[in-house]
């Protein structure tokens, strides 16, 4: 597998050295030079196999011998170790569970197979790998498990003191091993603006091996991609022939992966970009103009991004034509007000309770099927995260019915260790150097 950067398709690289860099130095995104149409026996088959086959038959063909077939096939099984199902919630309207991996959002399929493969790629008596990544909550959780007990790598996560809940909390701090967590007394741009100093710090680009874990680095896209194809597989057997995705989006990873999924050949009859007030792309689709803007705090907190970084990719996809973009893509904005009542309502109507991200997609899925009704479509939503990752969102009778994951009840009995520091780099330096 051959990657160009977006800002110079002449820049051509192989997957291997995408993994370790992220980003091309020109400040483009990795994009690969050939996007395979898998074959349309496969497709039309897709209901006959289950999520690792199908992650296999898909990532083999993306891949392009990156990676060999049996070595391939041990990463997806470790890696894609739980399910992804489908949930009927009311007629026509299904919800994507994304969350049933150790960390509770779907983060876990990008930085569980980004883990292995960087592993893999590590050659024997290699310089130990260092993994700095700045998190706001979700990724940090889902790269620290996934790189847990991995050989030859050492995880360092930066979070914001005090601005992670507590189960976030609980999974950044109780690792070991080879996961340290250091909470900084400032805000989640203090965290990512330490580590990019980090990076361009020559002392320490001479002592450690640094790498980042954040979602532009191209192989968190590509398995991304699975889930989406399993879920037409699903919607197959289901009786349905049509299928809309509606994805809660902050930097827009997700939903990029959803429409490299399309590109491969899966049939998709529209992808809603479901945003909070954050709304930075519904108004470049609506106007043409790209402003990115300060990120505005909300309840969806994952999705509080002023400037998504993934959106080159997208428009790339559709060669940088906006009005081909708005063919397949629809874009929607929501506010807290909107969300908590979405939550409400679904809750009391049909007894399921959504994560503050998923109930922005599901209020897309809404709006969409009310201008297009038809009993051949099935409507997806994504799930992002599990429900019991925000607790303080939601009002109290619906807090109390929210069923706690084992992995979470283990966490509680466990002892938080983590570093402090301020959130000057100078300090952070120090820490590296030991
Ligand atoms: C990261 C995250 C999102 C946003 O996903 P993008 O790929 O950045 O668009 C949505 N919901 C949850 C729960 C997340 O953790």
């Amino acid at each position: 597998m051959i990657l160009y950067s977006t800002n110079n398709r002449d820049l051509r690289i192989p997957f291997k050295d995408g993994v370790f860099n992220s980003l091309p130095v020109d400040k483009g995104l990795y994009m690969p030079v050939n996007i395979p149409v898998l074959d349309p026996e496969f497709i039309a088959d897709l209901h006959k196999y289950n999520l690792p086959e199908i992650a296999f038959r898909v990532s083999k063909s993306i891949l392009n011998n990156a990676i060999p077939d049996a070595d391939l096939k041990v990463i997806i099984d470790d890696a894609i170790n739980f399910d992804a199902p489908l949930v009927e919630i009311s007629e026509g309207i299904n919800v994507l569970e994304l969350f049933h991996g150790p960390s509770l959002a779907f983060k876990d399929f990008g930085a569980r197979f980004m883990s292995r493969v960087m592993s893999y790629f590590l050659q024997e008596g290699e310089k130990q790998l260092d993994v700095l990544v700045a998190t706001s909550g979700d990724t940090g959780g889902a790269v620290a498990l996934g790189f847990l007990g991995v050989p030859n790598v050492r995880v360092t996560i930066l979070f914001p003191k005090g601005k992670v809940s507590l189960i976030q909390e609980l999974q950044l701090t109780t690792n070991g091993q080879n996961i340290r967590a250091i909470e900084i007394d400032g805000t989640f741009d203090d965290c990512q603006a330490l580590v990019k100093q980090a990076f361009n710090d020559p002392e320490l680009k001479e002592k450690f091996r640094l790498t980042s874990a954040n979602s532009i680095n191209i192989s968190r896209l590509i398995p991304q991609t699975f889930y989406y194809f399993n879920a037409y597989a699903q919607i197959r057997r289901m009786g349905y022939k049509e299928v809309v995705f509606s994805v809660p989006s902050g930097n827009f990873g997700n939903i990029g992966a959803g429409l490299l999924a399309w590109k491969m050949g899966l049939p998709v009859r529209a992808f809603l970009a479901a945003t909070n007030v954050n709304d930075t792309v519904p108004i470049f689709l609506q106007t043409g103009l790209y402003q990115a803007k300060p990120s505005v705090q909300t309840w969806s907190n994952a999705m509080d991004v002023g400037d998504p970084s993934n959106w080159v990719r997208i428009m790339d996809l559709f060669g940088g034509d906006r009005s081909l973009v708005k063919k397949w893509v629809s874009a929607y904005s929501f506010n807290d007000e909107q969300t908590l009542e979405a939550i409400e309502l679904v809750y009391k109507k049909f007894g399921y309770i959504m994560c503050p991200h998923t109930a922005i997609a599901w209020l897309a899925l809404k709006s969409w099927m009310n201008n297009h009704q038809s009993d051949q479509i099935a409507g997806v939503f994504l799930a992002t995260a599990h429900p019991c990752k925000f607790p303080d969102i939601f009002p109290a009778d619906i807090a109390s019915k929210i069923d706690i994951p084992e992995q979470v009840k283990e966490l509680e009995g466990k002892e938080r260790v983590s570093a402090s520091l301020g959130n000057d780099f100078t300090g952070f330096k120090a820490y590296l150097l030991g």
